[in-house]
C-alpha cells in the first residue's frame, strides 16, 4: 500500500506557502508506517520544533489501474475519508531552500493520520463537500472541494501516468489554507460536514 500526496492544490494555501499555484499537481508519497489510525496515539517527534498539521480529503483506491483516463477515473474508487499531512516545517523549509527532496519532513512514522470512517462517493457532490479542522475546539482549516485546483479524477490521470494505483492505496488531495503548528497537549478534530471525522491527541 502506498500514500500518494497532492501538494499546493488549493489556491489559498499556495499563496500562504508563497508557492506558485502548479501547472500540473505536485505528487509526493508517504510509506505505510506513517500511517495513524483515529484512536492510536501521536507523539510528537524530537526531530522538528514546527510540526504543521494539514487537513485533507483522502480517496481510497479500489482496482488495479495505469495510465486511467479522467473520464474513467471514477471508476477506481468509491470511498473518501479525512486525513491529516503532517508536515515538520522546519526541515521542510531547510530541504527547500537546498532544492533537496523533503521526504523527512513529510514522510515519518504516524504522519498520515487518518479517520476510521469512510464515506461512498457515488453520492458525494463534489461542489458541496465541506471539511474543517478545529484545534483545540476552535476552526482553523475549512475547505470544500469545489476549490480543489486539481480535481480527483484529474489527480488520478495524472499520477497513474507515473505509477500503477492499486488497490488500497490512499491519496491525500492536498490542503486548504490555514495550516498552523501544534504542539504537545494540543487535540485536533476533524469534520466533514457536521459529521465528526477523527480526534487524535498530540502527546
Ligand atoms: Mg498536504
Amino acid at each position: 500500500m502506498k500514500i500518494i500526496c497532492i501538494g499546493r492544490n488549493y489556491a489559498d494555501h499556495a499563496k500562504e506557502m508563497n508557492a506558485e499555484v502548479p501547472e500540473f499537481p505536485v505528487i509526493f508519497m508517504k510509506p505505510d508506517c506513517a500511517l495513524l489510525k483515529d484512536g492510536q496515539d501521536f507523539y510528537y517527534p524530537e526531530f522538528t520544533q514546527d510540526l504543521h498539521y494539514e487537513c485533507e480529503i483522502v480517496i481510497k483506491i479500489d482496482k488495479v489501474g495505469k495510465n486511467i483516463a479522467e473520464k474513467f477515473a471514477h471508476k477506481y474508487y468509491s470511498e473518501l475519508s479525512l486525513g491529516i499531512d503532517f508536515t515538520a516545517r522546519d526541515l521542510q523549509s531547510n530541504c527547500k531552500e537546498k532544492s533537496l527532496p523533503w521526504e523527512i519532513a513529510k514522510s515519518f512514522d504516524n504522519s498520515a493520520p487518518i479517520s476510521n470512517i469512510w464515506m461512498k462517493t457515488d453520492k458525494i457532490d463534489w461542489n458541496e463537500l465541506n471539511f474543517s479542522l478545529k484545534k483545540n475546539g476552535e476552526e482553523v482549516q475549512k475547505g470544500n472541494t469545489n476549490q480543489l485546483l486539481f480535481s480527483v479524477d484529474k489527480i488520478i490521470a495524472y499520477v497513474s501516468r507515473f505509477l500503477t494505483l492499486k488497490t488500497g492505496d490512499l491519496i491525500f488531495t492536498g490542503t486548504p489554507s490555514g495550516v498552523g503548528p501544534v504542539q504537545i497537549g494540543d487535540i485536533l478534530e476533524g469534520f466533514i460536514d457536521e459529521q465528526k471525522m477523527f480526534t487524535f491527541k498530540i502527546k
